[in-house]
């Protein structure tokens, strides 16, 4: 799994860091969540909305074999539930609200009714 952080400074272009979790373990650190559109390049053009946890926490090794930790929140948060959810096999699809999955360009249409507003849960 590779992760990218950035830091963005005023008048720079953002510094990227990359991450490098082996074997990472994934644990949710709340129990607050929110469901927001996801996408994916194995599903490319396509978007679904997922409810995910809010805050999380991934262990692994770095890439010297180092034992790390990494605690996030919101977006990445996410996108830590979303890469590790692939290891096992499983794409947002899988989680998806059925009635959400759309297009790309249809993302601006209104979700459709009993569908859960977008945003934290
Ligand atoms: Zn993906």
């Amino acid at each position: 799994m590779f992760l990218r952080r950035t830091s963005m400074r005023r008048t720079a272009a953002p510094l990227i860091f990359l991450w490098v979790v082996i074997n990472p373990k994934l644990k949710k650190t709340s129990k607050r969540t929110a469901c927001f559109y996801e996408g994916c390049l194995s599903v490319d053009g396509y978007r679904a909305v997922v409810e995910r946890h809010l805050d999380v926490e991934v262990s692994g090794l770095d890439r010297n074999g180092r034992p790390m930790k990494v605690e996030a929140s919101g977006w990445q948060a996410r996108i830590l539930q979303h890469e590790c959810d692939h290891l096992e096999g499983t794409l947002y699809v899988d989680k998806m609200v059925p009635r959400t999955f759309r297009t790309v360009d249809n993302l601006n249409l209104p979700l459709a009714t009993g569908c859960p507003p977008l945003g934290a849960c």
